[in-house]
């Protein structure tokens, strides 16, 4: 048996690729664009694009796309075939550079919030050469070079989620570079980089299972179901042993992931029955989002094979814990070094703290945006519905850094709990606790140990809306900081009693960030309105961040999105959930009608007769007009809220009624069947 990790890239035009194929000077101009972000050499376009079609062919392929990120969430592709007549009768094939760096999809169909009239309607895309090209396979054999592109409007309107990903990323890169120079690292044009690492949560669900559920396929959630009487209470399932068929489909899944570059690392069971998690290394932030889009469709194709359903929605089954994607972020500085670890020597900790301090700053400024950043319609039922984290965003740092925040704020005076006080640039911080220890599952954004964990996004989201929002406010964080301090140098004042004042008016100004208690108390809501943090509870509030001026401001400052590029995603979204929670309205009206009132009149006609069971069928009736009004209340109602709130009166009566009704009655699989696979 060929051993799956030796397959680990084989179809991905990565560098050992491109190193192999392409002339020395081409290969060093394509280098050079990748690790400098400096502007693509068109020149050597056309010997890329014949290496790299000459490659794919090689390995079975016919077409090449360009594969885009629109504002759906989703990825597209449009296939275009190598092909051309070469008027003899016959073909030849050919790929230009042209054809490589510019695309032209008629992408007409593709939300544009408003940006672009249909007569307007071209869309273009543009090669991102920083991520790597990659074969898709597809059972029946057709194999598709997918080329990672951006996807914009005539005069480069942004309409996708990777354009201002890398927007965000060069902002961001810039601004550390900065940072890195007060602190005496100098490295050219290097970039700094995003670093992120997303783990994914995920459901299966057997496809005979599915096929009976017409709420999950068209809603991707159950809309009924009472509570299975064992779920998750037992804490078993949590890294328990994987069964047979569940391991074969992670062993098949890790090997699709391998060769196409995708670094999967872990695997295991999750909280739920039948919930199961994938993490990979972490990569460059654009790659690693790229591999995060692979990876969803990977598990969706993969699951198909062996006969399973990956459920991705954030909220498959109420009542037991839904799925997220844990956004691990960080910076590699020019140096290539993690700049979220702290380092060895006084000097590098004086950096670490700008920068932890940068983040609090950054968080507390736009903690409204971060949630706004995680606002879909599935998410709504995982945020602040006590098990995912709150939708309260705050910081978690630790007892122990926190008490070097304090130190710091305090001005180095000495401290009551460490012992002795902290100097910046001249003492060492305490040997801070790396990796899993002293973990606050409750918060939201914790800093561990060498990393920052943003545990709000969805598991059926694209990353790249959170972490344009962290890249800019970061970015911003930074350059404030930046700015007064070389301010403060300029006028002469020493480098770290400057950098000592900075930090703890910063400190002052945003400490209330800072949560280290359990984030799904009652005491920290009442706490954090009292502090004045946001808590937006649900999506349509949420999106309203994106139209105040702080939110316009500070994406149109660092040029991540214009004030039409954001109003273009406020309007798609806002369209978006309004449209979900609308084809969730009539779903549920539609299985109460044509598959629960039926079941419920057959059982209670069936047990009217029988005078034992009198009782039973009273409850029943009562449920019955309950569920009968309930459907009547549900249609009545046009706007998302009231939807949302007559979807749930009706889901009581009915998970009520599935209580009573006879089992072999009830019109679709139940919890218990569905959660134990
Ligand atoms: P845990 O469950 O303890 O959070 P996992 O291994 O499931 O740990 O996930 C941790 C994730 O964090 C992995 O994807 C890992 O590669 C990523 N990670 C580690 N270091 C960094 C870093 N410097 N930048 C971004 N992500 C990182
Ligand atoms: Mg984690």
């Amino acid at each position: 048996m060929k051993n799956a990790i030796e397959g680990f890239g084989e179809n991905v035009f990565g560098l050992p690729v491109m190193e192999a194929r392409l002339s020395a000077p081409t290969f060093a101009s394509l280098k050079k664009t990748i690790d400098t972000g400096s502007m693509l050499d068109a020149s050597i376009a056309d010997e890329v694009a014949e290496s790299m079609k000459e490659w794919a062919m090689e390995k079975g392929v016919t077409h090449y796309t360009h594969w885009f990120q629109p504002l759906t969430g989703a990825t597209a592709e449009k296939h275009d075939s190598f092909i051309f007549p070469d008027f003899k009768g016959g073909i030849v094939t050919a790929f230009s550079g042209e054809e490589l760096i510019q695309g032209e999809p008629d992408a007409s169909s593709f939300p544009s919030g408003g940006l672009r009239a249909t007569f307007e309607a071209r869309g273009y895309t543009g090669w991102d050469p920083t991520s790597p090209a990659f074969i898709k396979y597809a059972d029946a054999g057709a194999a598709t070079l997918c080329i990672p592109t951006v996807f914009c409007g005539y005069n480069g309107e942004a309409l996708d989620k990777k354009t201002p990903l890398l927007r965000s990323m060069k902002v961001l890169s810039e601004q550390t570079v900065r940072l890195g120079k007060l602190f005496g690292i100098d490295c050219g044009d290097t970039m700094a980089k995003a670093t992120l690492g997303s783990e994914q949560e995920y459901f299966l669900l057997d496809q005979d299972l599915y096929a009976e559920r017409p709420d999950l396929q068209q809603t991707g959630r159950t809309l009924f179901g009472k509570a299975s009487c064992k779920h998750q209470q037992l804490d078993d399932h949590y890294f328990g042993s994987i069964t047979t068929r569940v391991a074969a489909f992670m062993a098949d899944l890790d090997s699709e992931l391998w060769k196409l570059g995708v670094p999967a690392k872990t695997r295991h069971n999750e909280v739920c029955p039948a919930q199961f998690e994938l993490a990979p290394v972490f990569e460059t932030l654009n790659v690693s989002v790229d591999h995060n889009m692979i990876t969803m469709e990977v598990l969706r194709t993969t699951a198909e094979k062996h006969g399973f359903v990956c459920l991705l929605h954030e909220k498959p089954f109420a009542g037991v814990n839904g799925s997220g994607k844990h956004n691990n972020w960080s910076i590699s500085g020019p140096d290539g070094k993690n700049w979220l670890k702290p380092g060895d020597n006084p000097h590098e900790n004086a950096k670490f703290m700008t920068i932890i301090v940068a983040l609090m700053k950054a968080v507390d400024t736009h903690a409204d945006l971060l949630r706004s950043s995680v606002a879909t319609a599935g998410n709504d039922h995982r945020l602040g519905a006590n098990e995912a984290p709150p939708a309260i965003v705050s910081v978690f740092l630790g007892d122990q850094l926190t008490d070097v925040v304090e130190q710091i704020e305090a001005g180095g005076a000495s401290s009551s709990k460490e012992g002795g006080s902290i100097h910046l640039g001249v003492d060492l911080l305490p040997k801070l606790p790396r990796g899993n220890t002293d973990r606050n599952r409750t918060s939201p954004f914790a800093f561990v140990g060498n990393r920052f964990e943003f545990r709000a996004v969805g598991s059926n989201q694209s990353p790249a809306g959170a972490n344009i929002v962290l890249n800019t406010i970061v970015a911003e964080a930074f350059d404030e900081i930046c700015t007064e301090l070389e301010a403060a140098v300029a006028e002469g004042k020493e480098f770290n009693a400057a950098l000592q004042e900075i930090l703890a008016a910063a400190i002052k100004q945003h400490k209330r960030i800072l949560f280290n208690g359990d984030g799904y108390t009652d005491e920290w809501l009442d706490e954090a309105a009292k502090l004045g943090l946001p808590n937006l509870v649900s999506t349509p509030e949420a999106l309203e961040v994106l139209n105040t001026q702080k939110a316009k401001d500070v994406f149109a400052k660092y040029g991540v999105l214009s004030n039409e590029e954001l109003e273009s995603r406020y309007n798609t979204y806002k369209e978006t959930y309004e449209t979900l929670i609308a084809i969730e309205a009539s779903a549920a009206a539609d299985i109460a009608k044509t598959m629960i009132i039926p079941a419920a009149v057959t059982a209670i006609t069936e047990y009217s007769v029988v005078p034992a069971v009198a009782g039973i069928s009273g409850e029943m009736s009562s449920l019955l007009e309950q569920v009968v009004s309930g459907v009547a209340a549900l249609e009545a109602v046009g706007e998302p809220a009231g939807q949302v709130a007559a979807m749930n009166g009706l889901r009581a009566s009915v998970d009520a009624l599935e209580a009573l009704v006879p089992a072999d009655l009830w019109p679709m699989p139940t919890y218990a069947e569905m959660l134990f696979i």
